[in-house]
């Protein structure tokens, strides 16, 4: 890891709610991964793997595995909204994540819904919009509305380098400080830009706000891995429902991630290997 310059002062603008220590709890708002290495099974899976209990709200059903997507179902919008006011009214929630959100009626169910009855709960926005194997999991129609309604409302958004470059309009190998900075522009209160889509052999991520900036680099791995993306946010959205700070946070889920990498396996057919999804190791979070 490499911190640059940097202040310490990274902290999540809405504050988590004060929960018993025992069971800090998190709520993922996403799509099935029927192979169950991406979507709300990567999440459940690493929100178990810091400790913490996982509950969902189902936007779509995908029939995938490591080849390809061969389907997709969205779900009702009212289905959504019911799904996350049952587990917010029931459940203590220490924070909430996005990732596929498929169109536009599941965009604004999610942002009004949020509004509604989660408002003080820190959100991080994993905004999916194409799947590693090639198929799209949101409307190209709604890129713009989940920019207008949810980006505001995060406390983190977490794109990679082709999904900031929708984003912002820039290019997707422009200097990845402009890109941040333009994100935070357009609503951001703080932006994880990932660089596992570059092609230097240190892969570099940043996480830039107001606060400062930070930089992480970590060795570039050979191969293409499933689920990064979900089980990267999912982990930041369960140590934020710990109480981590996001800096705190950000590292900590980095570096099980990279774990998780180096013992990723291989699937029967498909090209992309699948991550473990194992126990964090608990000194290493705090
Ligand atoms: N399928 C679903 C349902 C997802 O939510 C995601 C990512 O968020 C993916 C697939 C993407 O998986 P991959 O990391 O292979 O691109």
């Amino acid at each position: 890891m490499n911190s640059n310059n940097k202040t310490n002062a990274f902290s999540v603008a809405n504050s988590p709610q004060v929960l018993p220590d025992n069971w800090p709890a998190a709520l993922t708002i996403a799509g099935s991964d029927s192979s169950g290495g991406a979507g709300i099974q990567a999440d459940l899976k690493a929100f178990q793997a810091f400790n913490v209990f996982g509950a969902t709200a189902l936007t779509a059903i995908t029939a995938q595995n490591t080849s390809a997507v061969y389907d997709v179902q969205s779900l009702r919008d009212t289905i959504l909204a019911a799904q996350i006011r049952a587990c917010i009214e029931d459940l203590p929630i220490g924070a909430i994540k996005t990732g596929m959100l498929a169109n536009a009626a599941l965009i604004q169910a999610t942002a009004d819904t949020l509004r509604e009855c989660a408002a003080d709960i820190p959100l991080v926005l994993d905004p999916v919009m194409v799947a590693t194997s090639g198929a799209r999991l949101l409307d190209i129609e709604a890129e713009q509305l989940l920019i207008e309604q949810l980006l505001p409302r995060a406390a983190l958004v977490t794109p990679n380098l082709p999904e900031a470059a929708v984003m912002t309009g820039l290019q997707v190998d422009s200097d990845p400080l402009v890109v941040a900075e333009k994100l935070i522009e357009l609503g951001a209160k703080a932006v994880l830009l990932k660089g596992g889509h570059g092609s230097e052999t240190i892969c570099t991520d940043w996480l830039v706000s107001s606060a400062g900036q930070l930089s992480f680099d970590w060795p570039r791995r050979a191969g293409q891995f499933h689920g990064t993306g979900c089980a990267f946010s999912a982990a930041i959205t369960a140590l934020l429902a710990k109480g981590e700070s996001l800096q705190a946070a950000v590292s900590a889920a980095g570096l099980w991630l990279q774990q998780q990498i180096g013992s990723a396996r291989k699937p029967l057919r498909g090209d992309l290997w699948v991550l473990p999804f194992s126990a964090a190791r608990e000194s290493k979070t705090k």
